[in-house]
C-alpha cells in the first residue's frame, strides 16, 4: 500500500547527466551492475561500521547480502541489499542532486566542448554511479528503508526530469532497485539481463571482489535419476532451483599479485574511488616483520573535477580481520598524498574501535610511515622508468607534492628530486632539479628560480637579463604553491636557491664582485642626488632607490629583499584578505642606461626640472609592468606617458 506521490524535479544539472545516460554514449551498458553493486556493497559497509556502536540496528543473526533477482515475464531485475538504507531526505539529496563541490564546472565544461569523447572523458572522471542504470532500464523503482527508522519510500522515475516520492510498506532495512528493463539490443550493448548466465558474467567481471555474497536463483531442468544416479531414458523433469553466490568474495588485497590480473585490479579501483576511468598505477604491497599488514594503493589517471576543493573525500579503507571498519580513513597516508586511493588490512587493530582511538594508535602511525615510503617509492620508480607516465601523473597532480614539500620534512629528501619546473632551458620540457643541476655553468655556484604569473611574464624579465647573459639557466616557478614551497625549500644537493628578483644575485668570481662593487660605488656617489631626487618622489611606493648591479638592456627594475613575499603572491594573498599589507621594494636603475644617463644630465642642468618626477614616475611604471604587476595609478602614468608622445613628435 502506497500513500499519495508527491512529484519533484530533477536537479538541473543531474537532468543533463541523466539525459547524456539515457542516450548514452557508452557501449559498454552493462557496467551499471557494477555501479548498483558498488553502491550496494557501500551500502552493506556503512550500516556494518554503524552496527559496531548501534548493533541494535541488525537484527539477530542477520547476514550482509546483496541479491539479484530476475522476472523474465515482467522483464525486470532487481539489486537488493539489507544494508544501511535511505530516508526520504537521502532519496532526495542524493538519487536527484549531485551535491558535490564543483558539479556545476563540470557540466558547463560539458556544454563547452561537447563533442563524444570530451563527455566520455568527463564522465569517467565524475562518474555518475547510479543514473548509468538508465542505460539499461527504462523506468527504476527504488523501495528503501533506512536502518534504525520506521517508514520505507518508493523513489520512482523514467529519468524524464521528474521522479516521485511516495510512503511505503518495507519490512526490513536496505534498498530494493528495480529495473524495467529496455528490450535486448545486443548490438546497443543491452543484453538480457534477466538471464542467469548474462547476470553471473557480468558480476564475475566486475564485481568478484566485491565482500559480501551476491546471491541469484539458478533454475534448471533436473531429470529423475535411476538407482545408479544416472538420468533415466523417460525420467520425469522437474525445476530445480539453487542459490547460488556469483563472487568468489576474495579479499583482492590479500592476494598475490601473480594471481590477479590487471583488469581485476582496475575494476576494484573503480569500485572503490568511484572512477570510471583505470587508475594510472597499481601498487600492492605487503608489510612483513614487526607490523604485518596488506595493502594495495592505486594512483588515478585523472585528477578528480573535485580533486582541489575544500570538501574533497580522501583516505584509504581500512579492514580487519577482511572486515571494512572504516572507510575514508585519513589517518593512514599524509594529506598531500590524497590522491591515492586504497585499502589497508590489518589483523593488528581491534575491530571495535573509533575513528579518534585509532588516530592514536601506534601501529596506525606506523602504517602511516611505511605507506608513505611505499608510496614516494613508487613515484620515484614510475619517475625513473615510465617518464611519459610521470608527466601526465604531475600534470594532475604535481601541485599536491609540492605541498609536501612544505608539510612533510621527514621526507623533504625523497620528494625534491621528484619535483618538475618550467625553465629558461627549454620551452617544451619541464624539468627536474636533478637535471638543472646536471646543466649548470662552470662558476655556477646558485640555482636560480623566479616567481611570476606567467611563462611569458617571466621570460621578459629585467631580472632575468644578466643570468641569461651568463648562461645560467632560471627555473620558472608559476603556481603560487612554488613560492611558499621556497621557504622550506633552500637547499639542493648542497646547492642554494636563490630567487632572481631578490636580493644581491652573486654572480662572477670574487675579482669580477669586487670590480662591479667598486664601480658602483663611484656610480653611486656621482648618480647620489638624481637618486635622492627619484626616492623623494615615489617614497609613498618605494623603499629605496639604487643603482643595479645587473640590469643588462632594461631600464630599472625593482627588487624584494632576501625574504620578502613576490608581488604576485602578495596580490593573490590580498584578493582573499584585503587587509594584507603590500611591502615596499627597492627600485633599480640601470646606470648604463641611455635614460638614466640622460636623466642625470638633465638633473645637472636644471636641478628643479619639472619632468624629473614625471620620468621618474615612468620609471617605476616600467617596472612595476615588466614584471605583471599592475600600477599604483594608471590613469595618471596614461597621462604622463600620452604628454610625452606629444612632446617627443
Ligand atoms: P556515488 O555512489 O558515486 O556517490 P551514486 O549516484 O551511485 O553516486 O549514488 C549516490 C548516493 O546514493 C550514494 O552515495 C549513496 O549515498 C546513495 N545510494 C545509492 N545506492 C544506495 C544503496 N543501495 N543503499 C543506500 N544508499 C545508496
Amino acid at each position: 500500500m502506497s500513500s499519495q506521490a508527491e512529484k519533484f524535479q530533477f536537479q538541473a544539472e543531474s537532468k543533463q547527466l541523466l539525459n547524456l545516460m539515457i542516450h548514452s554514449i557508452y557501449v559498454n551498458k552493462e557496467i551499471f551492475l557494477r555501479e548498483l553493486i558498488s553502491n550496494a556493497s557501500d551500502a552493506l559497509d556503512k550500516l556494518r561500521v554503524l552496527s559496531i556502536t548501534q548493533p541494535e540496528l541488525l537484527k539477530p543473526g542477520e547476514l550482509f547480502e546483496i541479491r539479484l533477482e530476475a522476472d523474465k515475464e515482467a522483464r525486470t531485475l532487481t539489486i537488493k541489499d539489507n544494508g544501511i538504507g535511505m530516508s526520504r531526505d537521502d532519496l532526495i539529496n542524493h538519487i536527484g542532486t549531485i551535491a558535490r563541490s564543483g558539479t556545476q564546472e563540470f557540466v558547463n565544461k560539458m556544454k563547452e566542448q561537447p563533442s563524444q569523447d570530451n563527455v566520455k572523458e568527463l564522465i569517467g572522471q565524475f562518474g555518475v554511479g547510479f543514473y548509468s542504470a538508465f542505460m539499461a532500464a527504462d523506468k527504476i523503482t527504488i523501495i528503501s528503508k533506512k536502518a534504525g527508522e520506521d517508514l520505507a519510500h518508493e523513489w520512482e522515475s523514467e529519468g524524464e526530469g521528474e521522479y516521485t516520492i511516495a510512503v511505503v510498506e518495507k519490512e526490513s532495512h536496505g534498498t530494493e532497485i528495480k529495473l524495467h528493463l529496455k528490450p535486448v539490443d545486443v548490438d546497443n550493448g543491452i543484453e538480457d539481463y534477466t538471464d542467469y548466465y548474462s547476470v553471473s558474467r557480468v558480476v564475475k567481471k566486475y564485481s568478484d571482489f566485491i565482500n559480501y555474497p551476491i546471491m541469484m536463483k539458478w533454475e534448471r531442468e533436473e531429470t529423475e535419476k535411476d538407482e545408479n544416479g544416472m538420468p533415466k531414458k523417460d525420467g520425469k523433469k522437474t525445476t530445480v532451483i539453487e542459490d547460488k553466490i556469483l563472487n568468489s568474495m576474495k579479499p583482492i588485497w590479500m592476494r598475490s599479485q601473480s594471481e590477479v590480473s590487471a583488469e581485476d585490479y582496475n575494476e576494484f579501483y573503480k569500485h572503490l574511488s568511484h572512477d570510471w576511468n583505470e587508475p594510472m598505477k597499481t601498487i600492492s604491497y605487503k608489510a612483513e616483520g614487526a607490523l604485518e599488514f596488506y595493502s594495495l594503493l592505486f594512483i588515478p589517471s585523472k585528477a578528480p573535477f573535485d580533486f582541489y576543493y575544500q570538501g574533497y573525500k580522501s583516505g584509504l579503507s581500512l579492514y580487519v580481520k577482511k572486515v571494512m571498519i572504516m572507510e575514508s580513513f585519513e589517518e593512514l597516508l599524509p594529506k598531500y598524498l590524497r590522491f591515492i586511493k586504497g585499502v589497508v588490512e590489518s589483523s593488528d587493530l581491534p575491530l571495535n574501535i573509533s575513528r579518534e582511538t585509532l588516530q592514536q594508535d601506534r601501529n596506525v602511525t606506523q602504517m602511516r610511515k611505511n605507506l608513505t615510503k611505499k608510496a614516494l617509492d613508487s613515484l620515484k620508480d614510475i619517475f625513473s622508468n615510465e617518464k611519459e607516465k610521470y608527466l601526465s601523473f604531475w600534470k594532475e597532480f604535481g601541485p599536491a607534492l609540492k605541498e609536501g614539500v612544505i608539510s612533510d620534512y621527514e621526507n623533504r629528501e625523497k620528494l625534491l628530486p621528484l619535483l618538475l619546473f618550467e625553465s629558461s632551458n627549454d620551452p617544451t620540457a619541464l624539468t627536474s632539479l636533478e637535471e638543472y643541476v646536471s646543466r649548470m655553468k662552470d662558476g655556477q655556484t646558485e640555482i636560480y628560480y623566479l616567481f611570476g604569473e606567467s611563462r611569458s611574464v617571466v621570460e621578459n624579465s629585467p631580472h632575468l637579463e644578466v643570468l641569461k647573459e651568463k648562461g645560467y639557466e632560471v627555473l620558472y616557478f608559476l603556481n603560487p604553491v612554488d613560492e611558499i614551497m621556497t621557504q622550506y625549500l633552500n637547499k639542493f644537493n648542497d646547492k642554494n636557491l636563490k630567487s632572481a628578483a631578490k636580493g644581491d644575485l652573486n654572480l662572477g668570481t670574487k675579482e669580477e664582485k669586487e670590480k662591479v662593487e667598486k664601480e658602483i660605488k663611484e656610480k653611486t656617489a656621482e648618480y647620489g642626488d638624481l637618486l635622492k631626487l627619484v626616492q623623494g618622489k615615489l617614497d609613498k611606493y618605494i623603499k629605496e632607490v639604487k643603482l643595479s648591479h645587473h640590469l643588462v638592456s632594461a631600464p630599472a627594475c625593482i627588487v624584494g629583499d632576501e625574504f620578502d613575499m613576490s608581488p604576485y603572491l602578495e596580490r593573490l594573498l590580498q584578493k582573499d584578505n584585503p587587509s594584507v599589507s603590500f611591502k615596499k621594494r627597492v627600485l633599480e636603475l640601470n646606470a648604463k642606461h641611455p635614460i638614466v644617463i640622460k636623466m642625470q644630465e638633465k638633473f645637472h642642468q636644471d636641478k628643479d626640472d619639472k619632468q624629473l618626477a614625471d620620468y621618474s614616475e615612468l620609471l617605476l611604471g616600467y617596472a612595476l609592468l615588466s614584471e605583471g604587476a599592475p600600477l599604483p595609478d594608471s590613469a595618471r602614468f596614461n597621462k604622463i606617458l600620452a604628454a610625452l608622445i606629444e612632446k617627443s613628435l
